[in-house]
């Protein structure tokens, strides 16, 4: 028999005969091995154990420990779950089954819908699937012979699949659970070896969804799961799951009366009083961080004729996620949905000089995306946002000490909001525009930019733009959620089609080089974000409402607005709480309004011309004059002092207080 050589990890090669499976390279490397082999890496595709290696072949084995193997995993889970529903409930359709970042889903046309019992006896019938370690077994069937066997069956969604996704093959691929009696189901794979390998899973819910989610197709069932390696992790994401909706931002948008929505402008926030507090305190910090560091701030128009974004690409890549609008004279318009063109615009206008770079413009007005209302979901997912956009217009050789600014800039940022964050760097993808010498300076210009800032990257490679290496940024939230913000995107292309260009030392023109950036992204994205990450108990540089004045009665009132308008003649948001409750109330409310400061004013504090304070996490504080309290507060507001949103936020009360019991 014709012997094969397979290459390891290590470099290290052997010899084996063709159509040896992947199963027995691991055995043969050890029994530890073998037993935690999830799947195999074969010449840079995944594939199952039982796959046999024909011909000479890269091996890696993929275990728990692989990046490839949580997906792997999930999706195999998610097929246990059509195994145990087809069981359960005879009859029932199968549609797509993916795994996604949380977990995985299946889809199904039911004869009703899922109730909550029917997730438990569904959930309780994969874990004895589970336990039995049945095998899912890859089989080739002719073509027809498949899609025969699945219109008999009545699941013509799978016919229409194996149409869609193996044109002119000549097999496809089925799986098998045990056997095609227990579950049978139409699948590119790969997957676990045996079920017994999935040990922590949990069904989280059901929604309505449409085949190919089309509302004019069938509706479906939808069942959401998570599956993780062990108990330990899948409890943690649970709980994760339970914080992440006490702090969804949704609700406490609401209840902090922070924004709201409207049918008629779907997607596009209503900021209220205190949420456009928050929205410009941010903007503005985002200027203090900018503008003394070489940015100026510029405005360019919102509405701009097809030409702009014909040169810019858009119009026949990106037309559909515009808003169209037609001008009087009849032309045909659209709302920008990024600044870059009209940065472009305004660069262009002038002749700019070598001495001038970089140019470094920061823009926050409104962008409007035509997003699918059906993706529409509060503030993250909106049609109107701002971005704490910036673009700046570098020479070549100007890359790695800009990105190096920029670096510090988002470190400062991420420091004075309290959040972690991890750079990605992105090189060049397969398919590129541009010189291959001039990507390797820039790649080269950007890990030393990283490494001046003394930053670990992850390398990701061949995950840069196809007109640019760049920084991505993942921030992680309070509950270890990670979410991508800033960003650092270099571009040769743009340069190219808006001929952008300035005089060098050697009095003739060249091209610059594009940076995009971003640090919060969008405004709008990067509030619900910190919404959620903060429990809506902002800092107090940050909080809409830094302090609250509450009278213990009426006779109080007087004294508790001359002390309201000191302290916002000194610059501090303060509200007065002129309601006629009892103290004990004012202060609860003030504490589910997650106010930082409550500060008490009854007979004493009015005589002596002082407050009693009482700090949302700390709790009383004792009397300090009216002048002693602003100078207190303005020092933590001027150290944007984020240390009390790290204790857990009180929801009910908070500590005893004596104020209250007075
Ligand atoms: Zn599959
Ligand atoms: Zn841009």
């Amino acid at each position: 028999m014709n012997q094969i050589t397979v290459t390891l990890p290590d470099g290290s090669s052997r010899s084996v005969p063709a159509g040896t499976p992947v199963r027995a390279i691991a055995e043969g490397i050890s029994p530890n091995l073998a037993r935690a082999a999830l799947a195999a890496i074969v010449d840079g595709r995944l594939v199952d154990l039982t796959h046999p290696l024909q011909r000479d072949a890269s091996v890696r084995i993929v275990t728990d420990k692989s990046p490839e193997a949580l997906p792997l995993y999930r999706h195999s889970t998610a097929h246990l779950l059509a195994a145990a529903v087809t069981n359960l409930f005879p009859g029932t359709q199968c549609g797509i089954g993916p795994a996604t970042d949380e977990g995985f889903f299946y889809d199904f046309i039911v004869e009703r819908p899922f109730v909550p019992e029917d997730l438990e006896a569904i959930e309780k019938k994969m874990k004895e699937l589970a336990q039995q370690d049945l095998v899912y077994e890859r089989q080739m069937w002719p073509r027809d012979e498949a899609k025969a066997f699945f219109a008999k069956r009545g699941e013509p969604l799978k016919v229409q699949l194996i149409d869609e996704k193996t044109e002119g093959q000549k097999e496809v691929s089925c799986y098998t659970i045990k056997d095609k009696e227990t579950f049978i189901d139409f699948c590119v794979g790969p997957h676990v070896p045996s079920t017994g390998k999935l040990k922590a899973f949990k069904l989280l819910n059901t929604s309505n969804a449409y085949w190919k989610g089309d509302a004019r197709n069938a509706p479906m069932q939808r069942v959401y799961g998570t599956a993780f390696f062990s108990d330990k992790d899948l409890k943690a994401h649970l709980t994760q799951i339970e914080e992440a909706k006490k702090r969804d931002h949704r609700k406490l948008g609401r209840e902090l009366g922070l924004f709201t929505f409207h049918q008629w402008a779907p997607g596009a926030a209503f900021w209220r009083d205190k949420g456009t507090t928050l929205y410009n305190t941010l903007a503005n910090y985002m200027r203090d961080v900018l503008l003394p560091n070489g940015y100026v701030e510029v405005k360019t128009p919102i509405i701009y004729n097809k030409a702009l974004w014909e040169t810019s690409g858009h119009w026949s890549h990106y037309r559909q996620n515009m808003f169209q609008v037609q001008g009087s004279e009849g032309e045909e318009m659209a709302l920008k949905a990024m600044n870059c063109p009209g940065h472009y615009l305004l660069y262009a206008s002038d002749v700019h000089s070598y001495r001038e770079l970089p140019i470094r413009f920061h823009e926050q007005t409104p962008l409007h995306r035509n997003e699918l209302a059906g993706v529409l979901s509060g503030l993250t997912r909106v049609r109107q946002f701002s971005q704490d956009d910036g673009h700046c217009f570098v020479m070549p050789e100007q890359i790695g000490e800009e990105v190096e600014r920029l670096l510090k800039l988002v470190q400062r940022v991420y420091d004075d909001l309290g959040m972690t964050y991890q750079p990605k760097l992105g090189t060049r993808p397969p398919e590129f525009l541009g010189e291959i010498d001039a990507w390797n300076r820039a790649e080269a210009q950007l890990k030393e930019a990283l490494d001046r800032a003394g930053m670990a990257y992850q390398l990701n490679e061949g995950d840069g733009a196809f007109y640019g290496p760049k920084i991505d940024f993942d921030v992680t939230d309070a509950i270890g959620r990670k979410w991508q913000c800033a960003t650092i995107q270099l571009d040769y292309a743009m340069p190219e089609r808006f001929d952008l260009k300035y005089i060098g030392a050697d009095n003739t023109e060249h091209r610059v080089v594009v940076i995009h950036r971003a640090i919060f992204g969008s405004f709008e994205r990067f509030i619900a974000i910190l919404i959620e990450h903060y429990a809506g108990a902002f800092p107090l540089w940050l909080a809409p409402v830094q302090a609250v004045v509450l009278p213990i009665s009426d006779r109080h009132l007087a004294y508790g607005a001359s002390v309201r308008d000191r302290l916002t003649a000194a610059g501090l948001r303060v509200e007065l709480d002129e309601r006629q409750e009892k103290i004990g109330f004012k202060i609860r409310e003030a504490q589910l309004q997650k106010v930082p400061y409550m500060l008490v004013v009854g007979d004493r504090e009015a005589a002596d011309g002082t407050v009693s304070v009482r700090e949302r996490v700390v709790g009383d504080l004792g009397g300090k004059t009216v002048d002693q309290f602003v100078a207190d507060a303005k020092l933590r507001i001027d150290e944007k002092d984020t240390t009390s949103i790290k204790v857990e936020p009180i929801e009910q009360g908070g500590p005893e207080s004596a104020v209250a019991r007075r």
